[in-house]
């Protein structure tokens, strides 16, 4: 029932205008003025300016006759780099890059799927469920335009995230948290000839305290990891400074702070001990998320993916996503597979079939009674 010629010729024009994160100005106005001409209310935001970005989301309103609560469809406008200048190409079914960029299926392909799928209920006059369309910005840089979208404005009870590789048919019902650790070890300067005494090595101390800590795979469902290690200092000189920053994630909340706050007493310890001062941020970058496999939102969604002739693939994620956005503001989501694959590289491709898979699973999900 879909379009095969509009969804691939849209696919193929959205990811020929440029939409880096920071950068979805161009990307944003051209999704309203497509939503505006379908005849949808359209609503953009300023939450671009929250973290540098030229861009806004753009919320639809879709309401509908048939009974249930509205549902969020959703999925993000901002590539990564280098996402400037895609040259697409078919071949054998399968669009890919000139090699220079990615392709930016990641996440047009959610994008146009959802809204063919718009465009095939109001050109047929379907019966339809209400839905709310929200294509965001920034979800590359960690989902900073869900973070600053007012969920005020959304009245569904529940979210469909087109956002992950795999087929259509995946769905990821849940994600881990992720919190950063932001450290500085401040030690005393001192001549390191004249009188090292004198001074508290922030290096030394640092690596004690890294040295104690539990990193990397904690357990099955918590990873940690220190990126950043920092000082620069001439040789003479007994460093009073080191940075320190590095990142944990677990599916489980408990275990996620409880990893955090164990970084942090290792190299305050180490501090104490040797009268150096520890200055340390725990943030919370987004929390993770569990959805039941035999709830309502994920027994409807399976239904919408037989009907398509795809197969359900439940799964959990390793990343974070607007999904984890959307459940932290109490939208209950899960995120879907639309086919895209080697995300984040120049190698980036999406078949042909999963683009249009992706618009009938939309389709479904908006259709089904
Ligand atoms: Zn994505």
């Amino acid at each position: 029932m879909i379009n095969k010629e509009r969804l691939l010729n849209h696919f193929l024009e959205y990811v020929q205008t440029d939409s880096e994160t920071k950068h979805e100005a161009a990307m944003g106005r051209r999704v309203a003025e497509d939503l505006k001409a379908m005849g949808l209310e359209v609503i953009t935001d300023n939450a671009g300016e929250t973290f540098g970005s030229d861009g806004f989301n753009v919320l639809a309103r879709f309401p509908g006759e048939l009974p249930g609560e509205p549902m969020l469809l959703s999925a993000h406008m901002d590539t990564v780099v280098p996402g400037n200048g895609v040259k697409p190409q078919i071949i054998d079914g399968v669009i890919s890059t000139d090699g220079t960029t990615v392709l930016g299926g990641d996440d047009k392909s959610g994008v146009c799927g959802i809204i063919e799928a718009v465009r095939v209920i109001l050109e047929k006059g379907l019966p339809h469920r209400s839905a709310e369309l929200l294509f965001s910005i920034g979800e590359e840089g960690g989902m900073r335009g869900a973070k600053a979208f007012d969920a005020s404005l959304l009245k569904s009870k529940c979210g469909y995230i087109f956002d992950s590789s795999g087929a259509p048919g995946k769905i990821i019902v849940q994600a881990p948290g992720q919190m950063k650790i932001d450290a500085n070890v401040i030690g005393k300067r001192a001549h390191a000839g004249l009188a090292p005494e004198q001074g508290i090595s922030a290096i030394q101390v640092a690596a004690k305290g890294v040295a104690a800590m539990n990193l990397l795979r904690i357990d099955e469902e918590t990873t940690c990891n220190i990126g950043t290690f920092t000082a620069d200092f001439a040789t003479n000189i007994v460093p009073d400074k080191v940075h320190i920053f590095g990142e944990i994630r677990s599916r489980n909340y408990d275990k996620l702070v409880a990893q955090a706050e164990h970084m942090r007493d290792c190299l305050q310890k180490a501090c104490d001990e040797a009268g150096a001062k520890l200055e340390c941020d725990l943030i919370t970058n987004y929390v993770s998320y569990k959805i039941e496999e035999d709830s309502e939102l994920v027994g409807y969604l399976k239904r919408a993916i037989e009907k398509i002739g795809c197969t359900p693939l439940v799964t959990a994620g390793g990343g974070g996503s607007d999904a984890n956005i959307w459940n932290q503001k109490g939208i209950p989501s899960v995120v879907l597979g639309t086919g895209m694959t080697k995300v984040h590289t120049t190698e980036e491709t999406l078949k042909v079939r999963d683009l249009e898979d992706t618009a009938r699973l939309a389709l479904a999900l908006l259709t089904l009674e």
